[in-house]
C-alpha cells in the first residue's frame, strides 16, 4: 500500500509519517528530507533545488517526479510506502498514479489528509525543531513538545536544529503556495474514493483513527 501524505507544511505529516511508517512496516518517504540531504551532500541536484527550497517555492514537478521515481524504484519500498510530501501538484498525483499503474499494478493508492487552521500551521512551524541525526530525524516543538533538555534529542542525544526555511516568511509562502495546489490535489484522490481528512489535534488519536480508517479501507477493496 502507498499512502500519500497530503497537509500543508506544519500540518504533522512528518512526526505522523513516521509512527505510520514504524506501526505499518512501510518505509517513509520525505521529498523534503531527500531534498535537504541532496543539499547538504552539494550534489548536482542539490545545486539545482536549494534555491527553491531557501524560498518557500516547490521545486519544479520532472525534477521532483524523476527523484521520486528513482526512489520507488528502490528495494525497501518494493511493497509500499508511507509517502510525506509528494504528489504536491495535480501533475505529480497523475505522475504517481501512472508510474505505480506500471510498475506496481496490484498496489493499493490512498491518501491522508492532515487539515490545520492557519494561525496553528505558523505557530508550529516557527517553532520547531528537528534532530540532526539522519537516521533519528525526531521533530519537537519549542512550545508543545519541548525537549527534555535545550537542544537535544531525547531519543538519540543529537543536536536539535531548526530547519533554514522554518521561518515566518517563509512558512506564509509555502502555505500560500499549499493552498493554491491542494484543492486539485485533494479532488484527485476524492474522485477516486480514496480520500482520509482529519484534523489533527493530538498526534496518538490521529495515527488511531488514520490506522482505524486504513484498517476498513483495506478490508473494502
Ligand atoms: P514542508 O511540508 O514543511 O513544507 P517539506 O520538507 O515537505 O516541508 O518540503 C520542504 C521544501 O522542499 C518545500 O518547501 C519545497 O521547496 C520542496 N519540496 C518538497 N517536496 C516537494 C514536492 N513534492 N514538489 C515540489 N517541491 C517539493
Ligand atoms: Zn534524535
Amino acid at each position: 500500500m502507498y499512502i500519500v501524505m497530503l497537509g500543508a507544511p506544519g500540518t504533522g505529516k512528518g512526526t505522523i509519517g513516521k509512527i505510520l511508517s514504524k506501526d505499518l512496516n512501510l518505509t517513509h518517504v520525505s521529498t523534503g528530507d531527500i531534498f535537504r540531504e541532496q543539499i547538504n551532500r552539494k550534489t548536482e541536484l542539490g545545486k539545482k533545488i536549494e534555491g527553491y527550497i531557501e524560498s518557500g517555492a516547490l521545486v519544479p514537478d520532472d525534477v521532483v517526479i524523476e527523484t521520486v521515481k528513482t526512489r520507488l524504484l528502490e528495494p525497501d519500498v518494493e511493497n509500499g510506502a508511507i509517502l510525506d510530501g509528494f504528489p504536491r501538484t495535480a501533475a505529480q498525483a497523475e505522475a504517481l498514479k501512472y508510474f505505480l499503474k506500471e510498475n506496481k499494478p496490484e498496489a493499493k493508492r490512498v491518501a491522508i489528509e492532515l487539515d490545520v487552521p492557519d494561525d496553528e500551521i505558523i505557530r508550529r512551524v516557527v517553532n520547531r525543531l528537528i534532530c540532526t541525526n539522519k537516521s533519528c530525524g525526531a521533530i519537537y516543538n519549542k512550545e508543545t513538545k519541548p525537549p527534555k533538555e535545550e537542544g537535544i534529542c531525547d531519543v538519540c542525544g543529537s543536536k536539535l536544529k531548526k530547519r533554514d526555511d522554518d521561518n515566518k516568511e517563509t512558512v506564509t509562502k509555502r502555505l500560500e503556495i499549499y493552498r493554491q495546489n491542494s484543492k486539485d490535489l485533494i479532488d484527485f484522490y476524492r474522485v477516486n474514493n480514496a480520500l482520509y481528512s482529519i484534523y489533527p489535534k493530538d498526534v496518538d488519536i490521529a495515527v488511531k483513527d488514520i490506522e482505524n480508517f486504513l484498517e476498513e479501507y483495506k478490508s473494502k477493496k
